[in-house]
């Protein structure tokens, strides 16, 4: 096996107090993720809908599931009932259905809005201006069953060290901004999702809450 404890408190080690890990598992098996569940890990992330009920029915409970892919809205109700964050939210769209299908949960569901900022086009995510209009339409403060935590963005993949933190430090003045015009006295707005394997220690000195990291910990991913 890929060696995931090592790597896994190597990664831990990077993290300053405030920044959170998010084990980015798609695609790997579940063995990988118990033995980073045994080290203490307990946030995982996943991007598709049956690879995480699989790993959702067959891992231990405490396990805190994140989707960090593109949902689309048919499949909101599979994960409803169980997920702790969609990081990805990028319509009102999206949104509306997590909110209805959170009802039928009897839960609040708490999400992140994914952020365009990258250069690169076929990347999903809210332009910022997008954003800025749908959080001043207000329509999401009607929404009882999601709250909103914070963004998320990718930056673009590039070998470019300076454009990947022009790209998170535009995405943290934007969390300033919106912070401070819509969520000032809602401390759970708090998160500010970026960094992946090649760019999270450049993110955590962007104002990073909580970096998605897999290939790193986990190795490369194996595709069916
Ligand atoms: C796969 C994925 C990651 C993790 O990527 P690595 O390069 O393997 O760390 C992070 N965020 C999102 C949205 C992903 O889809």
């Amino acid at each position: 096996m890929y060696n995931v404890k090592e790597n896994l408190r190597k990664v831990l080690a990077d993290l300053p107090e405030g920044v959170r890990l998010v084990a980015v598992s798609k695609y790997h098996p579940n063995e990988y993720l118990m033995a980073a569940y045994e080290e203490g890990q307990r946030v995982f992330g996943e991007s598709h809908e049956q690879e995480l009920k699989q790993k959702h029915a067959s891992l231990p409970d405490d396990i805190e599931w994140h989707f960090i892919g593109h949902l689309q809205t048919n499949k909101v109700k599979y994960i409803a009932p169980y997920i702790s964050m969609i990081e990805a939210v990028d319509s009102m769209k999206l949104l509306r259905e997590i909110n209805k299908q959170a009802a039928k949960s009897n839960r609040v569901i708490d999400v992140l809005l994914e952020l365009h900022i990258a250069e690169e086009e076929t990347k999903y995510g809210l332009t910022l201006d997008a954003c800025r209009e749908l959080l001043a339409a207000g329509e999401w403060r009607e929404l009882q069953h999601v709250r909103i935590c914070g963004l998320m963005m990718m930056a673009s993949y590039v070998e470019d060290t300076e454009q990947i933190r022009r790209e998170m430090m535009t995405a943290s003045a934007f969390f300033d901004e919106m912070k401070a015009r819509y969520f000032a006295d809602e401390d759970s707005f708090c998160e500010r999702s970026w960094g992946m394997s090649h760019d999270y220690p450049i993110a955590v000195e962007c104002g990073s809450t909580m970096v998605r990291v897999g290939t790193t910990i986990f190795g490369p991913r194996v595709y069916p």
